[in-house]
């Protein structure tokens, strides 16, 4: 058993001082130091549960779309120094055959992942971005590898696939949906999508109960045309956003706040270009620009982001106004919940996974443990 002792403990519904978390594997819970192995001083920093990324293609010069396994795994190293412990490398819409050597890989990764001599975060699964998308709303994914969609060819890779970003408007796309739901534990998420209102709510009711990094490749909320954006704020749904400031107005973050409450989930969308120099880089076959904290294909589109997951907390909490337990829990319990996983991930309470990283009030990272072994 090891102790934290001196550290801002972030439970999700608060903050807690002055006494100290215990952990092996898993979290025993907040106790007495006394008779631990090891008693590690946090010298006041926050102790917060490991953040959990559910929407990340790349970082450090990697991406999930390359089939390149080594690549997942400089991933899943480079990640920890934005305190995330745990995420779903995410493919782009590249081609089939392509993908199915990927879902192949992250199959393999995700038993590799938890492995004690890992080094790296916790492989949970694949978050498929495409390729059932609209090609209106393609971004900066390579319509020609758009497929129509097909609950069939996703069957097969069910234990590896956690959340599936399609266009429930496209032909057989609401079918989709309805079919995955009833036979797996796939999360459906409406995203690269041109639905309108009705038909963003009927996917939701369908069981589509995640939008992907809401505002962004859907068309815009209107007062004559609410659109997808409006039935995905008013669901029960779990909205992703990209808090780098540049994807959405940071003055909207309030808002989102009040309207969406712990189903706001911060993702990154990181591309390859995470953690690099500006430059030229590639994202799903296509050359990106990368200059600060934008990513634009030649033609000036929006293509992912450079974001790195403990800075989208600190946005949303100074952006947002909430307090720091409360962004983080946007960055961990709520990102677990929605993929199903918040009885293991996402926590510091009692019998989730040791996840757990120190972070100062800017939110710099300068520890992580993943299922209680200290990686960074
Ligand atoms: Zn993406």
């Amino acid at each position: 058993m090891r102790a934290i002792v001196n550290g801002r403990i972030l439970m999700p519904d608060g903050e807690i001082a002055g006494k100290a978390l215990l952990f092996g594997e898993r979290i025993a819970g907040l106790g007495d130091p006394a008779g631990a192995d090891e008693v590690i001083d946090a010298g006041g920093w926050y102790v917060a549960p490991g953040l959990v990324d559910v929407h990340i293609h790349g970082y450090l010069g990697a991406d999930a779309s390359d089939g390149d396994a080594d690549g997942l795994r400089r991933m899943a190293k480079g990640v920890l120094a934005n305190g995330v412990t745990s995420f779903l490398p995410t493919t782009m819409t590249v081609s089939w055959d392509t993908l199915e050597t990927v879902f192949g890989q992250i199959k393999g990764l995700m038993a590799e992942s938890r492995s004690a001599g890992f080094d790296g975060a916790e492989i949970l699964g694949c978050h498929a971005e495409g390729p059932f998308i609209n090609p209106k709303r393609k971004g900066a994914q390579a319509g020609e590898h758009i497929l129509p969609p097909d609950a069939e060819k996703i069957l097969p890779y069910a234990d590896v696939i956690r959340l599936l970003t399609l266009a429930p408007e496209m032909p057989g796309g609401e079918e989709c949906v309805r079919v995955l739901k009833e036979k797996t534990d796939i999360v459906l998420s409406v995203g690269h999508t041109d639905a309108d209102y009705d038909q963003a709510a009927a996917a939701a009711r369908a069981g589509a109960n995640h939008a992907t990094h809401l505002f962004n490749a859907m068309p815009p909320l209107l007062h004559r045309a609410p659109g997808a954006v409006a039935a995905l704020l008013e669901a029960d749904a779990y909205c992703e956003l990209i808090a780098d400031t540049f994807h959405v107005d940071r003055r909207l973050f309030p808002l989102l706040r009040k309207i969406k409450g712990d189903k706001l989930t911060l993702i990154t969308d990181c591309t390859r270009a995470g953690g690099m120099p500006d430059g030229e880089y590639t994202l799903g076959g296509q050359p990106i620009f990368v200059e600060g904290v934008a990513c634009r294909l030649r033609d000036g589109t929006i293509a992912g982001s450079v974001l790195k997951l403990n800075d989208a907390v600190r946005n949303w909490r100074d952006y947002a106004h909430a307090p720091m337990y409360e962004a983080v829990r946007a960055a961990s319990l709520t990102p677990a919940e929605s993929v199903g996983l918040a009885d293991k991930k996402g926590s510091l309470t009692p019998g989730h996974d040791a996840d757990i990283i120190l972070m100062d009030d800017d939110c710099r990272v300068s520890a992580a443990w993943v299922r209680g072994a200290r990686k960074y």
